[in-house]
């Protein structure tokens, strides 16, 4: 099969709200997009679907986008690395190539904050958000018992999900204490709609100035020690959710050389990052939710392709959905007692099985890896660098090509879909 390469105008990565935004806003003007994922489906997090849960009426209206003649989708595709300022090394199931492009918008959302904390290994542990993950895509819970823990709203909606597939949700701990979760609740009435859909989802199992302590059991979880104010708890359960919010998922930008700040991509006006013909939005540029994605996809999508007076147009409601992420963060920002719940002999890298104890004197990232191989294993620190960073304050250094595991013929640029001569 002949090398070939791609040649786009504007290459959008990351189909979830904001890169489906920024593609329908630059397909009114933009000769030739690109829109990446490395999932198999389109959608990014929030609208993820699959078996037994098909896409909802807002993916499909968003999906429209992929019909436009300028705009051509690649799912299940990962970037491999950076081969120039613009060019992208690519691979899917059976091909590489090289990828020119004018401008790039990366909107590579979020993932989840996991921290270690004794038993969080065991088999019947999730992230809040994983947990909605592996429902979307078929994890039967039907009359299970779950507890769900960590912070932030992503536990009450992970919690419905499961309710709805059968299981028995026993508690939902929320770190945040009562004054910060009532400080938050009495500001809503200016996002009305959020305020609507936290009342859909209260629910009676949900306790504040609550955390697991630990998950309990021999071969999988079978119940989970928690700590509610002064009280300690156990509670029996056959499934643990937990998740301690969301992180910018800034490691493609860090590659670049994007400039970062607290982990998220650093943007001007325009959604324009620190490198000119890179530009950001989404949850990659701070955590604050679909709405706030969706007016920075729009924004960035008009400003890469020239439509600067439509992009400043939608600045006054981007500010309003900023504000909810400021209260957002400020509200659900993590107590101390969350980020000392590991033990010594607690894993921090489940990869390489690497204890929090052998490298919590380290002092940074790159002697935790060089001396006790944290974050090179399988997952390349995808989870464990997240919480080394908040738990010790570590900035991972830019991750070199490839950036995820690769085969070696895409290394070497060998092959190219047959179907992508452009
Ligand atoms: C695990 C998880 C579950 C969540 N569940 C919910 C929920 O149920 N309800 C809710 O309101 N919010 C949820 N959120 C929050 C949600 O992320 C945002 O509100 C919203 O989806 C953000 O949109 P986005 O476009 O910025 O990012 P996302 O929707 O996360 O989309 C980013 C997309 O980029 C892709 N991507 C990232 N990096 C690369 C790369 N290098 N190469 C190719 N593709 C890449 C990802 O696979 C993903 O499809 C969840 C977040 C997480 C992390």
């Amino acid at each position: 099969m002949s090398q070939q390469s791609l040649h786009y105008q504007l290459v959008i990565v990351g189909s979830g709200p904001a890169g489906l935004a920024a593609a329908r806003a630059a397909s009114h003007s933009a000769r030739s997009i690109l829109l990446i994922d490395d999932n198999p489906r389109p959608g990014g997090q929030i609208w993820r679907h699959g078996p037994g849960h098909p896409p909802t009426a807002a993916l499909s209206q968003a999906l429209e986008v992929l019909r436009h003649p300028a705009v051509r989708y690649l799912s299940g595709t990962r970037i491999l690395g950076a081969l120039g300022p613009q060019c992208l090394l690519l691979e899917d199931d059976r091909h590489a190539w090289q990828l020119h492009f004018e401008q790039l918008i990366l909107c590579c959302g979020a993932q989840e904050l996991l921290l270690p904390f004794p038993g969080w290994t065991l088999p019947g542990v999730t992230g809040a958000g994983g947990l909605q993950a592996l429902l979307k895509n078929g994890l039967q819970v039907s009359g299970k018992s779950l507890v769900i823990a960590g912070s932030g709203p992503l536990l009450l909606a992970s919690a419905a999900s499961a309710r709805q597939a059968g299981a028995r949700v026993l508690r939902v701990l929320e770190q945040a204490p009562l004054s910060s979760l009532l400080g938050f609740a009495g500001q809503l009435w200016r996002w009305p709609d959020k305020l609507a859909q936290a009342l859909q989802l209260a629910t009676t199992a949900y306790r504040c100035n609550a955390h697991v302590l630990e998950a309990l059991g021999q071969q999988q979880v079978e119940a989970v020690r928690i700590r509610q104010g002064r009280r300690t708890e156990e509670i029996p359960c056959d499934l643990l959710a937990c998740g301690f919010g969301l992180v910018p998922n800034s490691r493609l930008a860090n590659h670049l050389g994007c400039r970062l700040e607290h982990g998220a991509i650093v943007v001007d006006s325009e959604q324009r990052s620190s490198l000119p013909q890179v530009y950001a939005a989404g949850e990659c540029t701070g955590i604050g939710g679909r709405e706030l994605a969706e007016i920075e996809g729009q924004i960035a999508g008009f400003a890469a392709s020239g439509q600067l007076q439509r992009a400043s147009a939608l600045i006054r409601q981007r500010r309003h959905w900023q504000g909810f992420a400021a209260r957002l963060q400020r509200h659900f920002e993590l107590q101390a007692s969350v980020l000392q719940l590991a033990r010594a002999d607690t894993l921090l890298c489940r990869c390489e099985d690497v204890a929090y104890g052998a490298v919590a004197s380290a002092a940074n990232w790159t002697t935790a890896k060089l001396q006790q191989r944290c974050g090179m294993g399988a997952c390349q620190g995808r989870v464990c660098a997240n919480a080394a960073q908040r738990l010790f304050g570590w900035e991972p250094a830019p991750p070199r090509l490839p950036l995820v595991p690769a085969r070696i013929a895409s290394l070497m640029l060998d092959g190219a879909p047959p179907d992508t001569a452009d």
